[in-house]
């Protein structure tokens, strides 16, 4: 299971400076009181991960079980495992022929397949059989595949072997033994599906962590911006710096999250489609800051896959997203437009900061 504490977020007040300092306080005491009355609280068990919510409206309750029942929703759409949704239906049907899916199946799906183009592949939503045959996302024992395992599950692994007929509403996989994984996007779209309906019900502020993953909607109720700490890969209870922000998704992908031990080595759950190996470009940890949840989520995971050098060329060829990097060289490297919002505090595990410009 992800450690949901991977990033965690700080609810602490922000020093308040300029003039007029006791008249915003006492305001400020104000609009606390009221939005303290306002804020409601939720932890659940959902998608194999914890997930916790805090958000501040007076129907505060109701919305957060709204909420719940959406995740449970999109859950028995993209489960791998649960019996009876919709991905489990088209992987069994691999090499038979199309499935009648729903329109949030088919948009997942469809933007799988957008972020895979845009990193060549390298976030690939049909790498299920490889990372099967490693033991993850199966209940069988985690170890290391033998070369002709990889090698034969490998060429069912070509995404473009993954047809969508958005005109029929179904979607095919060409060849018998192919399957679809969702475990590196499905928790990214449902944050953009749970923040579309928070906004919709007039939440105005608030945060929710999906696994990690960390959505924030709006200000807090005192105007201040999210703090939300970035875990240091190399210590779960420290953390490399802080972001401050306000109306985005902030998602990291790291080999810490999820692996096993085999030898000696350490094997972790992000695979290179490639090689069908664990991905090991140099980078230990990707945190995206993006509007986009489900891009942040496909771009962690296909980002922490290429490397920086590969990593850093698709950021400054793009608008949309932001970044900050932990390598295992012990770096921690913010894009410039992170580091406007990022407070580096990663010098207790001796990591070195940097940035990088467009
Ligand atoms: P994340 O934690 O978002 O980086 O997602 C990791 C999960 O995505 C893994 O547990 C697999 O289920 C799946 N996955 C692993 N490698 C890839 C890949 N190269 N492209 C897409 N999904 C992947
Ligand atoms: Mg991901």
């Amino acid at each position: 299971m992800k450690k949901f504490k991977l990033i965690a977020i700080c609810l602490c007040c922000a020093v308040i400076f300029g003039g007029c300092v006791e008249k915003r306080e006492e305001a400020k005491e104000m609009l606390s009181k009221s939005s303290e009355e306002d804020l409601h609280e939720m932890t659940t068990f959902a998608m194999d991960t914890v997930m916790q919510f805090s958000i501040y409206n007076e129907n505060g309750e109701q919305l957060l079980t709204d909420a719940e029942q959406e995740i449970r929703r999109l859950e028995r759409l993209f489960s791998v495992t649960m019996e009876g949704s919709e991905i489990t239906k088209l992987n069994n049907q691999a090499g038979l022929g199309p499935v009648s899916l729903s329109e949030d199946t088919l948009k997942i799906l469809n933007r799988g397949r957008e972020i895979g183009d845009l990193t060549n592949y390298a976030f690939n939503i049909t790498i299920s059989p490889v990372v099967k045959a490693w033991g993850f996302t199966t209940d069988e024992e985690k170890h290391v595949p033998s070369q002709e395992t990889l090698d034969s599950l490998l060429p069912l692994t070509n995404p473009k072997d993954l047809v969508i007929n958005e005109g029929a509403s179904t979607a095919e996989l060409l060849k018998k033994g192919m399957a679809v994984d969702l475990g590196g996007i499905a928790k990214g779209y449902t944050s953009d599906a749970v923040t579309a309906l928070l906004k919709e019900e007039g939440v105005t502020s608030g945060w929710f962590s999906l696994g990690g993953n960390v959505s924030v909607i709006g200000k807090k109720p005192d105007g201040e911006k999210w703090k939300v700490a970035i875990e240091s890969p190399l210590d779960a209870n420290d953390s490399v710096g802080i972001l401050e922000v306000e109306d985005c998704a902030v998602i990291t992908s790291g080999g810490y999250q999820r692996y096993f031990e085999e030898n000696g080595k350490r094997y972790h759950h992000i695979i290179n489609s490639n090689t069908g190996y664990p991905a090991d470009k140099g980078l230990i940890s990707v945190t995206i800051i993006s509007k986009d949840g489900t891009k942040a989520d496909g771009l962690s995971t296909a980002l922490f896959v290429m490397g920086l050098d590969d990593a850093t060329n698709l950021w400054r060829n793009s608008n949309d997203f932001e970044a900050v990097f932990v390598t295992a060289d012990g770096k921690v490297i913010a894009t410039e437009g992170a580091a406007d919002f990022f407070t580096f505090d990663g010098t207790d595990n001796d990591f070195i900061y940097e940035t990088i410009k467009r």
